[in-house]
């Protein structure tokens, strides 16, 4: 079973700025982590491995300090690890983010399962894992809390709908993107640890995957930032005087007004 994780590193802060002439974040001098809907991807893959053997391949797409969300995932169970790291990659949008990802798959051939987290905590669209079935062909289950089977040439899943659960099967190769109920992500192990410190990371640029120089990065996003603001805060006080039920009933008053009630 060939398994390939998407995994993006994104900021380990709320506490992020934006740079007001490209709109993008400034990203130098934060912490990363690995994004947190990734992980339970990672686990996933790590226990369908465990269970029926296969390799587990981990591929971001990033700056070259991406790598250290890679040697985390490699103490974390995942055995082969891709950097896609390029300045064409450079300012990607979401389109361009899986036409690069989309061809890394594609080059690392004979796929079974391809599995995403669900959204980024960075920028939270949720477009990359259905873009990149599209890109690639092939079946996509959105939102999996549990992997039922996985046989011959097929897999069973539950995923989590509004009013419930719904259980569906899909040819494989097909693409998944995991709903936190699918598991506990496990913390590293010591073996892991030392494991991820001699780890070869592949990385390939656009060299590599060939691409058209139009398509990806900046030069292949069809959406653009037009502006990023943060909402303002407002905050006032208003101290109520005089009687208790007389205040009782400007206070009910003020809050209909608000429509908070
Ligand atoms: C015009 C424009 C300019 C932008 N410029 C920048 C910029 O300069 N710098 C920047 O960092 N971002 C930039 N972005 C944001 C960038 O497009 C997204 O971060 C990226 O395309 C992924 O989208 P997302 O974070 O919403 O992922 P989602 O669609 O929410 O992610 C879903 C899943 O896809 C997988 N995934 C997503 N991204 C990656 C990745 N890179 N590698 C591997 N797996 C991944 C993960 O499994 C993830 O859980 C820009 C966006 C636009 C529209």
């Amino acid at each position: 079973m060939n398994i390939v994780v998407c995994l993006k590193q994104v900021p380990g802060t709320t506490e992020v700025k934006i740079d007001p002439n490209t709109n993008s974040l400034i990203r130098q001098g934060i912490p990363n982590i690995i994004n947190p809907f990734d992980t339970y991807a990672l686990e996933e893959a790590v226990r369908i491995k465990e269970k029926q053997g296969g390799k587990v391949t981990v591929l971001t797409m990033g700056p070259p300090q991406a790598d250290a969300a890679l040697r985390e995932a490699v103490s974390l169970g995942a055995d082969e690890t891709i950097l896609l790291s390029d300045r064409a990659f450079a300012t990607a949008d979401t389109w361009a983010t899986s036409n690069t990802l989309a061809a890394a798959i594609k080059k690392i051939g004979a796929v079974d399962i391809i599995l995403c987290g669900r959204q980024t905590v960075d920028g939270d669209t949720g477009q990359v894992g259905p873009e990149m079935t599209e890109m690639l062909g092939v079946p996509f289950i959105a939102y999996v809390s549990k992997i039922e089977e996985i046989k011959d040439k097929y897999i069973r899943v539950t995923r989590a709908i509004e009013e419930g659960h719904e259980v569906l099967e899909a040819a494989l190769p097909a693409v998944i993107t995991v709903a936190k109920e699918i598991n506990i992500p496990r913390l590293p192990s010591l073996r892991g640890i030392m494991k991820s410190k001699s780890h070869k990371i592949i990385t390939w640029t656009n060299a590599d995957l060939t691409l058209d120089p139009n398509s990806v990065g900046l030069a292949g996003s069809s959406t653009q930032v037009v502006k990023v603001f943060f909402p303002k805060r407002v905050s006032k006080a208003e101290m109520l005087s005089g009687a208790l039920d007389k205040q009782v009933d400007t206070l009910v008053e003020k809050l209909r007004e608000t429509r908070l009630i």
